[in-house]
C-alpha cells in the first residue's frame, strides 16, 4: 500500500481522535501495511493495541486477533465500534466460547460479507473445526498475536493452545502476523519468533524504562500491618494487592474492610457475576483497593492506579514486571512495593513440586531470578532492566528504594577474581548453586563426581559464607561479567569484559545484598495479639483486673463476662483512649466497649497522661478472630438460623467440634445470636437454671465447674449452648 504522508494522521484522527502516534506506533503500523511479519515489545499501556487496529480498519478483509483475554474482548469490541460513525456493528465482531446461537449467525454474517474489519478470537476458539471452516471462507488482512509471551513456558503464563496458532494459520490461510507483548526476555523473545515462524519479522522494541514506577522490596515481617498502614496514609488513592492465593485473597480483603478501607477481593475461583462486579467497583473508583490473584489486570485500562504491592513475591521477574507495570500507566505516581520470605520462596518450590521435571527446572530458574531481584542491593531498575536484556546507563536511578537508601559497599576486587576464576576453571558448564559449592568447599554429590574438591579453588572462599559469594556472583552477571545462558538451563559463563578483567583486574566497590531472615514469617493475620511491637505494661494490667473485679461485682455478674484476659492484655498494649479504640482491641466487640468500655478508657487515659507513656504511634490494626472460611460458614449459617446440628453435620464436624468453634468467635467479640437454637433444642427451664448459674454463681467460666454445681440433670452440650447464649448476651 503506497500511502501519503498525512494519509496515516487523518485515519488515526478520524477513528480514534488522536493526534500524534506514541513511541513507535507510527512505524509499526507502516510495517504491518507493507504486509511485513511485525513484532511488537512495549510495555503496558505503551499503545499496542493501535497498532493493529488502525490498519485493520484501513486494509482490505478482516484481521484475526488473538487474544487470551475473553473477558475483555467485549471491551475492546465495543469501543471499536464506538470509534465508527454509523455506528456499524459489524465492523469488529469477537468470538469465544460465550456467544450463544444468535450472535454467532451475527458474526458470520459479518464476516461472510467482508464487512467485518477485525474479528477478536480466543486461542481455544480458534482450534474448533467449525471455526476454522468458517475462517477458510473469508479473506484474512493478518493475524495479530497479543500477549503473545503466553506461547513460552519462559514467559509468565504459558497458555498450550497458543503453540498450535502457526499451524492454525497455515489451514485458515497465511497472512502477515503481528505478534505483541508487554515483557519479554530474549529467550521469550526467541520462542515466539520460533514458535510462529516469523524469524525475520521486524522488530519493534520500546524501552521497558517505566520511570515513573518507585520499586521497593520489603521483608515480610507484619505485612499485613504495613499493608493497612500504606493503605491508611494513602486515602482516595487506588491499588492493587497481589497474593498467590484465593484464600488470601479472602482473607485480606477481609482484613482490609475490618479495618474501614474499601476493598474487594477478585480471582479466578469467584462466579463471574460476583467477579465483574468487583472489578467494576474498582475500576468505577467505588472501591480503592482490588486484592486479587494474578487473575486480575491483564488488559485493564485504569490508567491512576497508584500503587501495586504484592503480598506474596511473585514466580517470575516477568511476572512481576508485568504486574507491576499496572501501577501509573498515566505518567503519574506508580509505587510498586513487595513483600520478601523465605517462606514464600519454600511454598513457591513446594507448588512445582507434582510438575513435569523440565517445568520443575524452569520454574526454579525463574524463581533464582526473582530472589537475585529481591535481595540485591545494587539499583532495582538497573537489574529488571537488564533482566530484559536492556542495559540502564546510570549507576542510581534515584527511584528505588535501594538508591534512596544506599547499601554499605565492599571493595571487591580479589572475590571477583576468584569467583570469575572458578567459573573459567570449571569451563562455563555449571550452574549458580556448584560455583559457589566450589568456592565455599561445600562437599556435595556433584561435586564428588567431577573431582571438583581437587581443584585450586575449591575452598578458597570458605573463610566467606555461601550468601555473600551468590552476592559476588550476581554482581558479576550484573556487570556482565558473566553470563547466564537461560536457554541451557542457566549455566555461568565468562563473557569478554570478564576475561579482560581477569587480565588486568581493577578495584572495584559493590553494594551489600539485604539479609532477610528466616523468621520474616508469611501469615502474620493474629496481629493485634502476641505480635505487637509495643511492650506490655504489667502495671496497668494490675489495674484494670482490679476495676475489671470492681465493675463485675457492682453488675453481680462474673467478671470473665465482661472482658477475658486476652482483652485486658490487649489494652495494655494498645492504651487505647476513646471507644473506637477500645473496639480494636482482642475480643472487645461494639457492645462491650459501648456497655463496659467507659470506665476502662478513663483509667487507661489518667495512666498514660500519668505516666506521659508514649502510646503506640501506629494505629491499631484490627484483627479478624483466627479467620477461617470454616468461621466465617459457622457466622453465616447461624445469622441464617441453621440449625446447629445441621451445620455441624454440613461441615463433618460433631457437635462439641462446632461448639469450640463457636465459642472462639464469641470470645473473640463477634456477636451471634443462637437462641432459635436453644429455645428448640433445651427445655426452657434448664436454661434459666444454667444461665442464672453462669450469670450470679460461678466463679469462673469452666465447664467442669459447671457441670459439678448443676449436677447429672444437665448435659455438657446443653452447659456449653447457655453459656455461648449467656457470653452473647453480656456483649451486646
Ligand atoms: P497496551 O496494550 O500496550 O498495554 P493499550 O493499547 O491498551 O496499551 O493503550 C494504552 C492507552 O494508550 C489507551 O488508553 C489508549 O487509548 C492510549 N493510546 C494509544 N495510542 C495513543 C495515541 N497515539 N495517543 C494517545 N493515546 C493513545
Ligand atoms: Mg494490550
Ligand atoms: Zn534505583
Amino acid at each position: 500500500m503506497v500511502l501519503s504522508d498525512d494519509f496515516l494522521y487523518r485515519q488515526l484522527k478520524t477513528y480514534f481522535g488522536f493526534n500524534a502516534f506514541k513511541g513507535q506506533q507510527e512505524a509499526v503500523i507502516r510495517s504491518v501495511l507493507a504486509g511485513r511479519d511485525s513484532f511488537v515489545l512495549m510495555p503496558t499501556g505503551g499503545g499496542k493495541s493501535l497498532c493493529y487496529q488502525l490498519p485493520a480498519l484501513i486494509m482490505e478483509g478482516t484481521a484475526v486477533i488473538v487474544s487470551p483475554l475473553i473477558a475483555l474482548m467485549k471491551n475492546q469490541v465495543d469501543a471499536i465500534r464506538g470509534f465508527m460513525v454509523d455506528n456499524n456493528n459489524n465492523i469488529a465482531h469477537f468470538l469465544n466460547s460465550s456467544l450463544n446461537r444468535q450472535q454467532l449467525s451475527d458474526v458470520r454474517e459479518g464476516l461472510l460479507s467482508g464487512v467485518t474489519k477485525l474479528l477478536y478470537v480466543a486461542p481455544e476458539s480458534l482450534t474448533k473445526e467449525e471455526n476454522i471452516h468458517l475462517l477458510k471462507q473469508v479473506k484474512i488482512s493478518f493475524y495479530a498475536i497479543d500477549e503473545a509471551h503466553c506461547i513460552s513456558e519462559w514467559g509468565h503464563d504459558f497458555r498450550p493452545e497458543y503453540r498450535r496458532l502457526r499451524a492454525i494459520v497455515n489451514v485458515i490461510g497465511t497472512a502477515p502476523i503481528i505478534a505483541l507483548t508487554a515483557t519479554a526476555t530474549a529467550k521469550v523473545q526467541n520462542d515466539i519468533q520460533k514458535n510462529l515462524g516469523m524469524s525475520k519479522a521486524q522488530v519493534f522494541k520500546a524501552s521497558f524504562n517505566r520511570t515513573n514506577l518507585y520499586y521497593e522490596i520489603r521483608p515480610k515481617t507484619n505485612a499485613v500491618r504495613e499493608i493497612i498502614k500504606y493503605v491508611k496514609n494513602n486515602p482516595g488513592k487506588s491499588g492493587i494487592i497481589y497474593c498467590l492465593s484465593r484464600k488470601k485473597v479472602e482473607e485480606l480483603a477481609d482484613m482490609l474492610r475490618v479495618n474501614d478501607i474499601k476493598a474487594l477481593p477478585y480471582h479466578a475461583g469467584m462466579d463471574a457475576v460476583t467477579r465483574a462486579k468487583n472489578q467494576d467497583a474498582f475500576l468505577m473508583e467505588d472501591v480503592d483497593v482490588i486484592v486479587a490473584t494474578i487473575a486480575f489486570g491483564m488488559g485493564i485500562d485504569k490508567p491512576d492506579v497508584r500503587f501495586v504491592i504484592h503480598y506474596d513475591i511473585p514466580k517470575s521477574l516477568e511476572g512481576y514486571y508485568q504486574e507491576t507495570g499496572r501501577a501509573g500507566r498515566d505518567g503519574g505516581e506508580g509505587r510498586c512495593i513487595a513483600f520478601y520470605s523465605y517462606k514464600n520462596i519454600q511454598k513457591l518450590e513446594k507448588f512445582m513440586q507434582g510438575k513435569p521435571l523440565a517445568e520443575q527446572e524452569i520454574g526454579k530458574q525463574l524463581l533464582l531470578e526473582t530472589i537475585a531481584y529481591a535481595e540485591t542491593g545494587s539499583c532495582r531498575r538497573k537489574v529488571l532492566l537488564n533482566y530484559f536484556g536492556e542495559e540502564y546507563p546510570e549507576e542510581h536511578c534515584g527511584n528505588c528504594d535501594n538508591c534512596l537508601h544506599p547499601k554499605p559497599l565492599f571493595e571487591a576486587q580479589d572475590c571477583l577474581v576468584l569467583a570469575l576464576k572458578t567459573v573459567t576453571v570449571l569451563l562455563g558448564k555449571f550452574k549458580f548453586e556448584h560455583i559457589v559449592n566450589v568456592i565455599t568447599g561445600t562437599s556435595t554429590s556433584l561435586v564428588k563426581s567431577y573431582h571438583h574438591h581437587a581443584l585450586r579453588e575449591f575452598g578458597a572462599g570458605a573463610e566467606k559464607p555461601a550468601r555473600f559469594w551468590q552476592t559476588v556472583l550476581r554482581q558479576a552477571l550484573i556487570l556482565h561479567l558473566l553470563e547466564k545462558e537461560i536457554e541451557n538451563y542457566g549455566l555461568i559463563k565468562i563473557t569478554e569484559a570478564g576475561l579482560a578483567f581477569l587480565r588486568a583486574p581493577y578495584p572495584i566497590l559493590l553494594p551489600e545484598d539485604h539479609e532477610y531472615l528466616a523468621e520474616d514469617d508469611d501469615d502474620d493475620f493474629f496481629i493485634g495479639q502476641s505480635k505487637s511491637a509495643n511492650s506490655f505494661d504489667e502495671e496497668l494490667f494490675i489495674i484494670l483486673k482490679a476495676q475489671l473485679h470492681d465493675l463485675a461485682h457492682r453488675l453481680g455478674t462474673p467478671p470473665y463476662a465482661i472482658f477475658q484476659d486476652p482483652s485486658i492484655e490487649d489494652m495494655c498494649v494498645q492504651f487505647p483512649i476513646t471507644i473506637d479504640e477500645l473496639k480494636n482491641c482482642h475480643g472487645v466487640g461494639e457492645g462491650k466497649a459501648k456497655k463496659f468500655g467507659p470506665e476502662f478508657i478513663a483509667i487507661i487515659k489518667k495512666y498514660v497522661e500519668d505516666k506521659e507513656i508514649v502510646r503506640p504511634q501506629e494505629m491499631i490494626v484490627k484483627s479478624i478472630i483466627n479467620k477461617s472460611s470454616l468461621k466465617v460458614h459457622i457466622i453465616q449459617n447461624i445469622d441464617r438460623k441453621v440449625m446447629l446440628d445441621d451445620l455441624a453435620l454440613s461441615k463433618g464436624l460433631d457437635m462439641m467440634q462446632l461448639l469450640d468453634e463457636i465459642e472462639a468467635i464469641v470470645s473473640a467479640g463477634t456477636k451471634i445470636s443462637i437462641d432459635y437454637f436453644i429455645d428448640q433444642a433445651i427445655d426452657e427451664d434448664k436454661v434459666d437454671e444454667i444461665y442464672e448459674y453462669f450469670y450470679h454463681e460461678a466463679e469462673s467460666d469452666s465447664v467442669s465447674d459447671a457441670m459439678q454445681a448443676l449436677g447429672n440433670n444437665y448435659s455438657e452440650e446443653e452447659i456449653r449452648l447457655v453459656r455461648l447464649k449467656f457470653m452473647s448476651d453480656m456483649a451486646n
